[in-house]
């Protein structure tokens, strides 16, 4: 199996602390990988820099694969700025910029396409619902329903179900199952041990500057 991601010797910071220090590991193509650990370990800096929002203090991180250079990334909830004005259908169309341009005009394919997304996340008719209008789990599947859109290769998802419905949860655990069958690359940060060993054949632990391989 040919690797999406490689890790090597790489550390990861903000102004002189580390976050996470010298960490070798690998993700391969097609894998769907949950990275777990204690709070603070690491975690979302880790998903960051393969992100390429932080740029190593040390090492390096190799995305292998053109069609992993477009990637997917979705932060932690309480990073994301719901004050903003905008409605349900326009931040679902985002997913679609690489593929249209930001400034393009939305054609009847790309509604069509932007209608589907929301009804596999089962928000029809909240299309023009501003998004400071939705509980917790609402605004989840919109930002699921704008990956769809995305439709990257590589998918990193930061906690996607903290502060979750379980029936959200249960949603959208099954779109996530669904990208793994597609092939695609899906690395999720998780908390619910049970949910990992559910339905993840591939886990890294990152614990205080330690990040291993574990066998499930
Ligand atoms: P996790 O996601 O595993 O809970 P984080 O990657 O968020 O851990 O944090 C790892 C360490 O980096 C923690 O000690 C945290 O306080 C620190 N940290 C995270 N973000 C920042 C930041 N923007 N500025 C400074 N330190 C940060
Ligand atoms: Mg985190």
């Amino acid at each position: 199996m040919s690797v999406a991601i490689k890790l090597e010797d790489l550390s990861l910071g903000y102004g002189s602390d580390l976050a996470v220090s010298k960490v070798d590991a690998s993700i391969d193509d097609g894998s769907l990988t949950a990275i777990i650990g204690p709070n603070g370990a690491g975690k979302s800096t880790l998903v960051k820099g393969i992100a390429g929002i932080l740029t190593p203090v040390e090492g390096k991180i190799s995305i292998f694969g053109e069609r992993n250079e477009c990637l997917a990334y979705l932060p932690q909830q309480s990073e994301i700025d719901r004050s903003f004005p905008i409605c349900v259908s326009n931040l679902v169309a985002m997913g679609l910029w690489s593929q249209i341009g930001a400034f393009g005009a939305l054609g009847k394919k790309d509604l069509a396409r932007i209608a589907e997304a929301l009804a596999a996340v089962g928000l029809t008719g909240f299309e023009r619902r501003s998004i400071d209008t939705l509980s917790g789990g609402q605004f989840q599947r919109v930002l699921f329903a704008r990956m769809l859109l995305q439709d990257a290769n590589l998918i990193l998802l930061d906690e996607p179900f903290s502060a979750i419905d379980l029936k959200t949860m249960a949603d959208l655990i099954q779109i996530i199952l669904g990208w793994h069958r597609e092939g695609r690359t899906v690395a999720v940060v998780l908390h619910d041990h049970e949910m990992v060993k559910a339905h993840f054949p591939d886990t890294f632990m990152i614990a205080s500057f330690l990040i291993r391989r574990l066998m499930s």
